[in-house]
């Protein structure tokens, strides 16, 4: 179908994450170090207000949808969203990110409604670091259920790391070793600054320059982008089944390949992760009668995306978070 959803600058986006809340039960260094802190009492985006979403979405071009959060398994109604999203007309991928502690319990479920695509988080794979990272001394049981993951007919697993300068940025071995027999695409995320994180950026952000440096001089090699691939760069080694990718937001040009957009647990339409604000369209799911008002409007919003975020003048928009957008 014709990508209906191009901005002006001929970026095509076939690809949405919808965060299903803002609430998470880690407490990650980087992201939410004193917690979910709870502000007011949201509702967050109901299956009949999703399922008009997503169908709007689907109409306009988008064959993929990412379901992300604050922590998305955390919703009582997890598996019916899988379901509801599969069975609406040109929807190819579902994908999830989440922090897999839910993982080793749930997966076979989500897999068998329609999940074809897995992100986990793991910052680290020593235990102690991985626990004080994140507050939870879950590394196991989270692997367990990578492992098992893996048995099942998902397209793709792939592990998010954010790179933390002297903290897991010296720990690419551990990393190795895990990819060397298994299919897994371990990706670094160079730490973003978001408005609650000053501080924390200063002390630890660290180019990513220097991961594919130490890939570059090993013999990983830079695979060529497929057409339509986002803005992560990726790199094999003949000798492992896995593959790093490295995400690297400060880079030049990282925009330029931007293919996503998203909307939050509450319904607000964000055209950039650093963007000032979202546009809110919730009162345009209440009703399938209302879907050509709110392609509609979705295509106007998009005239309103700009080229390129301004992380580099330190202008991370009005993200406090990425759990509050859905990172
Ligand atoms: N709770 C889920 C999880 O952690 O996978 C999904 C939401 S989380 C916000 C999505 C991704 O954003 C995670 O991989 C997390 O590591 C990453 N993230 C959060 N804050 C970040 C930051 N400041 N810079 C870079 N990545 C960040
Ligand atoms: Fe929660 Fe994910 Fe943020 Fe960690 S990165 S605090 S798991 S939302």
């Amino acid at each position: 179908m014709n990508n209906q959803l191009t901005d002006s600058l001929g970026r095509e986006f076939p690809y949405i994450r919808l965060s299903l809340t803002d609430i998470c039960n880690f407490s990650c260094s980087y992201c939410l170090p004193d917690g979910y802190q709870c502000e007011s009492n949201k509702e967050f985006l109901s299956i009949k207000e999703i399922k008009n979403l997503i169908t709007a979405f689907a109409e306009l071009g988008v064959w993929k949808i990412r379901l992300t959060g604050g922590e998305p398994t955390i919703r009582k109604d997890f598996l019916s969203i899988i379901k509801t999203i599969k069975s609406i007309q040109g929807i190819r991928q579902i994908a999830m990110t989440t922090n897999g502690y839910k993982l080793k319990q749930r997966v076979k479920s989500w897999v068998s409604a329609g999940l074809t695509h897995l992100n986990i988080s793991v910052d680290s794979l020593d235990p102690k670091l991985f626990h004080s990272l994140t507050g939870h001394n879950r590394l196991q049981e989270i692997l367990e259920g990578i492992n098992l993951a893996q048995q099942l007919p998902i397209k793709r697993i792939k592990l998010n790391a954010v790179l933390l300068k002297n903290v897991n940025s010296h720990q690419f071995h551990q990393y190795e070793t895990l990819l060397k027999n298994n299919r897994i695409s371990m990706r670094f995320i160079e730490l973003m600054q978001t408005g609650d994180n000053q501080k924390y950026f200063d002390q630890y952000h660290v180019p990513a320059n220097e991961l594919k440096t130490h890939l570059l001089s090993n013999g990983w090699t830079e695979k060529l982008k497929e057409v339509g691939s986002g803005p992560a760069i990726e790199y094999i080694h003949p000798d492992y089944n896995g593959s790093f990718g490295v995400i690297a937001p400060y880079a030049k040009d990282f925009c330029d390949s931007c293919n996503r957009l998203r909307v939050s647990s509450t319904g607000d339409f964000h055209l950039c992760l650093f963007g000032e604000h979202g546009f809110s369209v919730r009162h345009l799911l209440q009703s399938e009668n209302q879907k050509a008002e709110l392609k509609q409007t979705l295509c106007q919003l998009l005239g309103r995306k700009r080229k390129q975020h301004f992380l580099h003048d330190g202008n991370s928009g009005g993200t406090p978070n990425l759990a509050s957008v859905g990172g």
